[in-house]
């Protein structure tokens, strides 16, 4: 059975906090947003067409528009389906406005919530609004995901060991937005970069109305852009991800496969590097290289075949080419 898919509505760039590590470079001044009925649109064609089993709400700080956040849930929950939001946790200043939110949040429906919190967040947000968040959520239970992100240079954080029972998730901080002109190359974390890429499970629709096919930090790239929502339904658009070339070797083969195919045929990344802090990380280098792309566009063809009859073999589906 073919598994579901999430769709990520990246809200609004605008946040109150503009940390160093952020990948789409949000701000307080920045003002673009998703519009409402929009997003109500999106979920409305989502849950119609029984592809997607979850809406994720992120940013920029989506909750600077609570109301807007609030009915998004409602609505969504209202048609069955998961709910994810990602925030900073700038409403957790005292224990009894977290308890408040988190009620609200719950009753709403919102099934899992994602604070986000590190020394890039903390530059902003004090992390006793984080605490205030997770006391609280004690008592609502609403489930939770501690996501922090991680430099070389990081220590543990001050957090982890006193709520150690809750769930942290540790990310290594990749070069992309403001973190590739804040953070020194030498500051990352390399590590494996090998494998598929299993993470290519959603469509995320950002403010600007492009769509994407997952939510890893570098992909405001146009040549891993699906469509628009202005001019696709939601339908077309997971039609446009099933057919997507590179996107299919990615998710068959992975990156380093596609960057070592590429080399075996002559063709190189014009930013030649040997260490990659994830195959997000990989990813990323191969679709802003325009140059590799065009290189390898009369092997795509012949990788998609191989892929094909792989499959052919396998009795999978078989996805048509668009190169
Ligand atoms: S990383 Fe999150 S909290 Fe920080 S500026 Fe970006 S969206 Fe805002
Ligand atoms: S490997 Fe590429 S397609 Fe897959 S999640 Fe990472 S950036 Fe997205």
């Amino acid at each position: 059975m073919k598994s579901l898919l999430k769709l990520g509505l990246v809200y609004t760039y605008k946040c109150n906090a503009s940390c160093a590590s952020c990948c789409f470079e949000c701000h307080p001044n920045l003002t673009e947003k998703m519009e409402l009925k929009d997003a109500l649109d999106y979920i409305h064609q989502a849950a119609a067409s029984s592809t997607f089993d979850e809406i994720g709400i992120s940013g920029g700080e989506a909750l600077l528009y609570e109301d807007e956040v609030l009915k998004i849930l409602d609505y969504a929950s209202g048609l069955g389906l998961k709910t994810s939001l990602t925030t900073n946790g700038f409403w957790g200043n005292t224990q009894e406005n977290a308890l408040y939110k988190l009620e609200l949040l719950k009753e709403k429906g919102l099934t899992n919530l994602v604070v986000s919190t590190d020394e890039f967040h903390q530059s902003f947000i004090d992390y006793d609004y984080i605490e205030n968040i997770l006391i609280a959520n004690e008592i609502v239970g609403i489930p939770l995901k501690i996501y922090n992100l991680v430099i070389r240079t990081s220590s543990e954080h001050p957090l982890a060991t006193k709520y150690k029972q809750c769930d942290w998730i540790k990310g290594a901080c990749v070069p992309a937005g403001r973190a590739k002109h804040q953070i020194p190359s030498g500051n990352y974390i390399y590590g494996d970069y090998g494998g598929r890429c299993t993470y290519a499970d959603k469509l995320t629709i950002m403010p600007d109305n492009f769509v994407y096919p997952c939510c890893s930090p570098g992909i405001r790239l146009k040549s891993m852009q699906l469509g628009s929502v202005s001019e696709l339904s939601i339908a077309q658009l997971v039609q446009a991800k099933e057919n997507a070339a590179l996107l299919n070797i990615i998710i068959r083969r992975g990156p380093k496969w596609l960057k070592e195919a590429g080399e075996a045929r002559g063709c190189f990344l014009q930013n030649r590097q040997d260490e990659y802090v994830s195959i997000c990380h990989l990813c990323m280098e191969i679709f802003e290289d325009e140059v590799f792309l065009q290189q390898m566009e009369p092997f795509i063809k012949e990788i998609l075949a191989e892929i094909d009859y792989e499959k052919h073999l396998k009795r999978e589906p078989v996805f048509r080419d668009k190169t």
